[in-house]
């Protein structure tokens, strides 16, 4: 058994954790949850894995630290949106313990400090979210220095295919109903504005240590490639599974070992074709910005980070609309000035100096 804390336990990524603990029993012990509030989900939670330790986020940061601190911690699942985890990811790396990793904001914010962290202590960092988890293995037992490039694949959100006036019509319930993906109104938004897709090509590049030119996104609406990473030979290795957070997050539980798992498998004859398409980055300018932000570095990446939570944030409280949420991020694109080397208190201070700009 191992003993494992998972930070966001409430949120859509930690109780798909949960549903894959809950179907191999006595693989992991639950041993601390953190979550934002209170709720009878919660609640359930506790009374079904009955954890040593819960934390609710308003208790702060130090709190979170402390939950990953403990010695009988041995894993620790980061999948708090936000950088609210930021602190507690980089306690954890320090003590040694395995990491899970959902949350974007660690390395789209704090990459080069995150990295710098995992060389020092050594230890391993293991991705949940299904297109790093597709390239990540398709990278096992490969020469990373062969890789021509990573091809991160995109369903193109609910509107793929929609001109630049259409957008402007966009409702709040169409971006907040998926195609592919069960996931949280933050990331939903995100995937429609494809800025998700514009921090993944950021986490890619820390993750894998590959340059931004390396990174290609490409748009398959079947979500059934979950990514591909081309080698200097011509070929290509692909990731295929149906769209479901359950099978990127059990192979990182369980990695290296590949257990059945009790879900529904892929039936390739049932889906028939798979298509594949350019994005279209004059539609979709988020996912340009991603790659102007990651290639000039400092703490621009953290900058354009809080620029969306708080565009987000605004579209979800029906304050501006949908179009606006790239102008946003573009405005603090030309005028944020980025520190370079920055420490984790500089970083989270980029958020306040956003939030000025965007007043
Ligand atoms: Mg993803």
């Amino acid at each position: 058994m191992k003993n494992i804390v998972i930070l966001g336990s409430t949120g859509s990524v930690g109780k798909q954790v949960l549903e894959v603990i809950r179907a191999h029993p006595r693989k992991y012990e639950v041993v601390g949850i953190a979550a934002k509030d209170k709720t009878s989900e919660l609640t359930s939670q506790i009374k079904e894995f009955k954890p040593r330790v819960v934390v609710l986020e308003e208790n702060g940061q130090k709190s979170l630290e402390k939950l990953v601190s403990y010695p009988w911690v041995d894993s620790v699942v980061v999948a708090i949106p936000g950088t609210v985890a930021l602190g507690a990811t980089l306690k954890a790396i320090e003590k040694k313990k395995r990491i899970f990793l959902a949350t974007k904001e660690v390395l789209v914010a704090a990459g080069p400090l995150i990295n710098k962290a995992f060389k020092k202590y050594k230890i391993q960092l293991l991705p949940l979210d299904s297109e790093h988890s597709a390239i990540f293995q398709c990278l096992q037992g490969e020469d990373k220095r062969t890789v021509k490039k990573i091809i991160l694949t995109c369903s193109g959100g609910p509107f793929r295919n929609w001109g630049k006036e259409d957008l402007k019509k966009v409702k709040k319930e169409q971006v907040l109903s998926h195609p592919v993906w069960k996931m949280g109104p933050k990331i939903a938004v995100d995937s429609a504005t494809l800025m998700n897709k514009g921090f993944e090509v950021l986490e890619a590049h820390y993750l894998f240590g590959l340059p931004l030119e390396k990174i290609e996104v490409l748009i398959h609406p079947e979500g059934v490639i979950h990514s591909m990473v081309e080698f200097n030979d011509g070929t290509i290795k692909a990731l295929l599974s149906r769209p479901d957070m359950k099978l990127p997050i059990q192979y990182a539980l369980f990695y290296p070992q590949r257990p059945k798992n009790p879900w529904k498998n892929l039936d390739l004859a049932e889906i028939k074709n798979l298509s594949f398409q350019k994005p279209d980055i004059k539609t979709f300018p988020c996912l340009n910005y991603a790659y102007l932000a990651g290639k000039i570095g400092g703490t621009m990446p953290a900058a354009i980070n809080f620029a969306d939570e708080i565009a987000v944030e605004m579209f979800l409280e029906d304050k501006i609309i949908f179009c606006d949420i790239p102008k946003i991020i573009e405005k603090i694109l030309k005028t944020h000035k980025p520190i370079f080397n920055p420490s984790l208190r500089k970083i989270l201070m980029v958020k306040d100096c956003v939030r000025d700009k965007l007043k």
